[in-house]
């Protein structure tokens, strides 16, 4: 099988209640590559970033199989930058500054080696760039999975509802889910949207799980685990994606109970993503820790 994911490569400026990081990796493409790194292969990532952009970085992305000649480097140019500063609950954040550079003039090459693939997963980027990846495949992948944010719903909503016919899942939060079909009540959004083209939708709801909605209305439910020791919330939503579309690449079953499958594994790659800072815990991850983690979850949810 093969997943080829689109998406951010940046450096970030991160601020929880638990500490401060002025400049760590992150984008996601970063989270959404290395998440789906541990449970399927080929990962092709396809991105953009500046000549300041670490060697160090590339490496480590290939140590974990994710191949990277799609990843452009821009002579001249800076990586994009993100700073975000999370609240007490750390539910919620606010941007503090966002620096494009590289992503002003991106137009995104997919390398002849990923274009067969059978996954899709477009990782948060300006609808059009999404758009620009989808068209340059031969063939449809048998699965294009979607992220979106407010950004683009608020600034590009044509061009976002053009995506939206071309994809099978989209995965949003709460509030964008609402913003983006004009319901408040969440069931009602998922019709909306569903109508717009995504036959799935997911919605993330932090540390209170996530919500996957069927094309027959069918409803499943994946907790987020409880965890003691949360320190940076940063990258988990990508980081869910990837476990989602790493596990269907790896078994090639893209149905709706697949897909509940799915959610549990992108529920126990995104829990890893929170207990460090950045991408740092996402690096260093064992199958056994995996395998561990996933039955932590099993159990949550058992009842006798
Ligand atoms: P998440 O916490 O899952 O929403 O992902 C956080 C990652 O998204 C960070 O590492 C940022 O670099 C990246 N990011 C922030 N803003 C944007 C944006 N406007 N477009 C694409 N990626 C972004």
């Amino acid at each position: 099988m093969s997943l080829l994911v689109i998406g951010t490569v940046a450096y970030d400026g991160l601020e929880t209640p638990f500490g401060v990081r002025e400049r760590i990796l992150g984008g996601s493409a970063t989270y959404i590559g290395l998440s789906a790194s541990y449970l399927t292969k080929p990962v092709h990532l396809v991105s953009v970033v500046g000549d300041d952009f670490e060697q160090t970085h590339i490496d480590m992305l290939n140590r974990h199989n994710v191949r990277t000649e799609g990843l452009e480097v821009m002579a001249g140019q800076k990586t994009f930058f993100w700073k975000g500063k999370y609240h007490l609950d750390m539910n919620s954040r606010d941007t503090l500054d966002t620096q494009l550079n590289v992503l002003e003039h991106f137009n995104p090459k997919v390398p002849d080696s990923a274009k067969n693939c059978d996954v899709l997963m477009l990782g948060n980027l300006v609808p059009a760039i999404q758009m620009s990846v989808v068209e340059q495949l031969p063939t449809r992948p048998k699965l294009v999975v979607m992220d979106t944010m407010n950004l683009w719903i608020e600034n590009t909503p044509e061009d976002l509802r053009k995506m939206l016919k071309k994809v099978d899942v989209l995965t949003v939060n709460d509030e964008e889910a609402r913003q983006l079909s004009g319901e408040h009540n969440l069931v009602k959004a998922a019709r909306a949207i569903r109508a717009m083209g995504p036959k799935i939708l997911i919605l993330k709801k932090g540390e209170h799980g996530a919500l996957l909605f069927g094309p027959e209305d069918e409803i499943f439910f994946a907790p987020a685990l409880p965890l003691a020791d949360v320190v940076d919330p940063t990258g988990a939503g990508d980081t869910f994606a990837g476990g989602f579309v790493g596990y269907l690449d790896s078994v090639g079953d893209y149905s709706f109970d697949s897909m509940k499958r799915g959610l549990m594994y992108a529920a126990t790659m995104a829990s890893f993503c929170v207990e460090a800072f950045g991408p740092e815990r996402m690096m260093d991850l064992t199958e056994d820790a995996i395998r561990a983690r996933r039955a932590d979850f099993a159990q949550l949810i058992q009842v006798g």
